[in-house]
């Protein structure tokens, strides 16, 4: 870490402060372990957390949405920024997100539609196979500008179930206006990740969904077996040495694995229902006949309900068939006729 004097050139001084322009350069660059770390320095702290609030600012303008707004209307509803621009905020510069992808709870999808309609977005015609935590999905392009965003309406109270179905871990990445997180910093930031695979995996996605990854050098890997043994801990237990790194491992969203920061320069709360999501990955294993599976998990509690998930077959309950197929068209859909799946 930078001495005293390397903060000052750094920083500047009072008199003669380095651009802020300057320093975005160097910091947009940077992850989010790297920006934690920095964070660490005391006179940097207020300038990081400007920087990461900027961050978003400078994303949700991409997709021609106004910042404080959008993240006003993110708090309002519980819902997450995912996939590839949740990723491009954590780590830039590995892939240049195409479309923004929102998450929201069960229930709110009416209102983060509404929203979007407001700020230019139309919903065009677009069908989809929508599968593990997701109730319904709809792609909205912006009316002028070639900008598309994708509300992704989670099966449960927590927008966060359908991340927890994402491939890899290199997906488990989010942002709710006021905080990134990183689900799996060890591994993300070292370009690793773990995949996330259900036993319908093959069926519902095409081969060259894993590897796009590896073109970018992200090395996944299929089972955590190759990386350490299991058998200390237990068959299907984690070892404690490899916390953050095990499929087997149950996780729980805010746990000392976490990567958390602030992004926002205001401290608003909101009075949405809080709820507790933990999981465990999907995984195989080869035994001497046959493949063995096991189920990504997630159990999303609330002070007075508790609800289970999981991408077997007989868990692919409450689908609002309906709302994922075009908004105008009331008859149902079949997933067979899809043209993407998700996730
Ligand atoms: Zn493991």
């Amino acid at each position: 870490m930078p001495n005293i004097l390397d903060r000052k050139r750094f920083i500047g001084s009072r008199l003669n402060p380095v651009p802020e322009e300057t320093l975005y350069a160097v910091l947009r660059t940077l992850s989010l372990r790297d920006m934690h770390a920095l964070r660490t320095q005391r006179p940097l702290a207020p300038i990081v957390d400007r920087h990461l609030s900027q961050r978003v600012h400078y994303l949700l303008e991409s997709f021609h949405l106004p910042h404080m707004d959008t993240v006003d209307m993110l708090t309002a509803t519980g819902s997450i920024i995912g996939g590839s621009a949740a990723l491009a905020l954590v780590y830039p510069g590995l892939r240049t997100p195409r479309d923004l992808n929102l998450y929201c709870p069960r229930g709110a999808v009416d209102a983060v539609v509404s929203y979007l309609f407001t700020q230019q977005f139309d919903a065009p015609k677009h069908y989809f196979n929508i599968n593990n935590g997701v109730r319904s999905l709809n792609r909205l392009k912006h009316l002028t500008k070639p900008s598309s965003i994708t509300v992704v309406e989670s099966m449960a109270l927590s927008a966060l179930l359908p991340v927890l179905f994402s491939h890899n871990t290199f997906l488990m990445n989010y942002c709710d206006g006021r905080t990134l997180t990183c689900l799996y910093p060890e591994m993300t930031f070292d370009a690793k990740g773990l995949h996330n695979r259900s036993e319908d995996f093959d069926r519902l996605h095409k081969m060259t969904a894993a590897l796009k990854w590896e073109r970018l050098g992200v090395s996944l890997s299929w089972n955590c077996d190759a990386t350490h043994s299991h058998e200390t801990a237990g068959e299907n237990e984690s070892p404690p040495d490899r916390s953050g790194e095990c499929q087997r491992e149950f996780r729980t969203d805010g746990d000392r694995q976490t990567l958390r920061m602030s992004c926002s320069e205001q401290r608003r709360s909101s009075n949405r229902t809080e709820t507790t999501v933990s999981w465990n990955l999907g995984y195989f294993k080869w035994s001497t006949t046959r493949v063995e599976y096991t189920d990504t998990r997630v159990k999303i509690s609330t002070t007075t309900t508790e609800e289970l998930y999981s991408n077997r077959k007989e868990f692919r309950r409450g689908l609002d068939w309906r709302s994922y197929w075009e908004r105008d068209q009331m008859d149902d859909g079949e997933t067979d006729i899809a043209k993407t799946s998700f996730p």
